[in-house]
């Protein structure tokens, strides 16, 4: 466990039998600093709150490390290097959320599987963890459910809050922030919420497509955030969509988003797949053969989310009835062969595109460029792909001998559109179940 997971699962701990008072008025601000044999180090955000933590909970918090690491230990107390700029005597009476406590500690960067899919926004992420603040400001992370756009998020705050465990990171989704503001105005409270959230050196807002129609609440978000940025806190938020398709949001916020660093997340390809599958797997100590692996991966296609339920689900169901993490035990229990698709031929997978489209082959590989073909044209570089695991330049020469970077570019395009329009995702669909059934 490293230090800031032991933190967070120490102030679990610690809040019930510490009575939330104390707890807010003294953890908001301390972080476990280091562990060196029995001895504990805890930084204190200043001389008060140092003494008060030694002198009236430090048998309670022995105790606590003592159940938690399973041994004995000593706790010091330090104040911490004055590194942020903020008077830590005048915020200390108006405690803020508790850093560590707020982030979840299970998602990090460490653990992000690194695709495809994926890779640009994870260079994103470094970058904004090497610079916060400055260059890419906000961060805009969009994609649909279940592709990591939160864990990212999660992932870099985490990051950030390790390099300095004093910075005041505030995640919240945005109905969090639209009901802050909502009781702001009801208990004419506007002044602390702005406090509140100006006073962030990270902000982490998720799911701001939810902003849609809240005037009030965009109004007072974007005062918020032009603050921040003109202090250089680093802003990310995350949306199933890019600024500009969010209805009934305003121009300027929309140029505020578009502003910074924008990008999506598109869904795991197969390898991908398996790839989390098999990390998830490592990280709770199961050990799945691969080809077990690459059944499930195989099963599921975009939503990450549910790769993991089944996975868990599937670990469950075998462990209840004592059966082992076989690829059998496992295939039977999703119910199917492996799921191949049946026709492992190109020309019928063609052709059945064309039927589906009502098209002939000739018009699907020749050279005209109709919105009427194009698409199919771009299902078949999608399924010869990703279903067929053709390269792309042979794909390129079955499809009437177009250039490989053709192909790619079709192949992505479509996996984009399917990733973003419900529409196109149910008609793919239907293609490929008559393409594997
Ligand atoms: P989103 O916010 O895009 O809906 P989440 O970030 O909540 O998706 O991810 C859903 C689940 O999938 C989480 O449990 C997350 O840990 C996992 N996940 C998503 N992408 C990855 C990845 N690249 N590597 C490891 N786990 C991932
Ligand atoms: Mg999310």
């Amino acid at each position: 466990m490293d230090n800031l997971r032991l933190w967070h699962k120490f102030l679990e701990t610690i809040k019930p039998s510490i009575g939330p008072a104390n707890f807010k008025t003294f953890f908001p601000k301390t972080l476990l600093k280091s562990i060196e044999g029995d001895k504990v180090i805890i930084s204190t955000p200043h001389a008060f709150a140092k003494e008060t933590l030694n002198q009236k909970h430090l048998p309670l918090i022995e105790a606590t490390f003592e159940k938690l690491l399973g041994k004995k230990v000593h706790v010091e107390f330090i104040v911490k290097e004055l590194e942020s700029s903020s008077k830590p005597e005048e915020d200390f009476f108006k405690p803020i959320q508790t850093v560590a406590a707020v982030l979840n500690p299970k998602y990090t960067l460490e653990n992000f599987v690194v695709g495809p899919s994926n890779n640009v926004a994870y260079a994103a992420a470094q970058a904004v963890v090497q610079h916060p603040g400055t260059s890419y400001n906000p961060l805009f992370l969009y994609g649909g459910t279940g592709v990591g756009k939160t864990h990212l998020m999660l992932g870099i705050g985490n990051a950030l809050l390790s390099k300095n465990g004093h910075l005041k990171v505030i995640y919240c989704s945005s109905e969090k922030f639209m009901n802050d503001y909502v009781t702001a105005i009801q208990e004419h409270k506007m002044g602390d919420l702005r406090r509140r959230y100006r006073m962030a050196d990270i902000l982490l807002i998720d799911d701001i497509q939810f902003f849609s129609g809240r005037e009030g609440t965009q109004e007072e978000f974007f005062h918020t955030f032009n603050e921040l940025q003109s202090k250089n806190s680093q802003m990310i938020l995350t949306s199933d969509r890019p600024p500009q398709e969010i209805a009934k949001l305003e121009d300027r916020l929309k140029s505020r988003f578009t502003g910074g660093l924008m990008i999506d997340i598109q869904s795991p390809d197969f390898d991908t797949r398996v790839a989390i599958l098999r990390a998830k797997c490592a990280e709770q100590g199961n050990i799945i053969p691969e080809d077990a692996l690459k059944l499930i991966a195989s099963s599921l296609d975009s939503n990450i989310r549910e790769l993991e339920g089944k996975l868990i689900q599937i670990l469950q169901s075998l462990k209840a009835q004592n059966l082992s993490a076989s690829s059998e035990n496992i295939a039977t229990f999703l119910g199917q062969i492996p799921k191949k698709p049946v026709v492992s031929d190109h020309k019928q997978v063609l052709s059945i595109i064309c039927s589906f489209f009502d098209i002939s082959l000739k018009d699907l590989t020749g050279p005209k460029r109709q919105k009427e073909l194009v698409l199919p044209r771009h299902i078949a570089m999608y399924i010869l792909s990703e279903e067929l695991r053709l390269t792309v330049e042979k794909i390129g020469q079955v499809l009437g001998g177009r250039d490989h970077t053709t192909v790619m570019h079709g192949r992505d395009k479509m996996k984009q559109l399917i990733n973003k329009d419900r529409e196109m995702q149910r008609m793919f669909i239907e293609v490929k179940q008559k393409i594997m059934s």
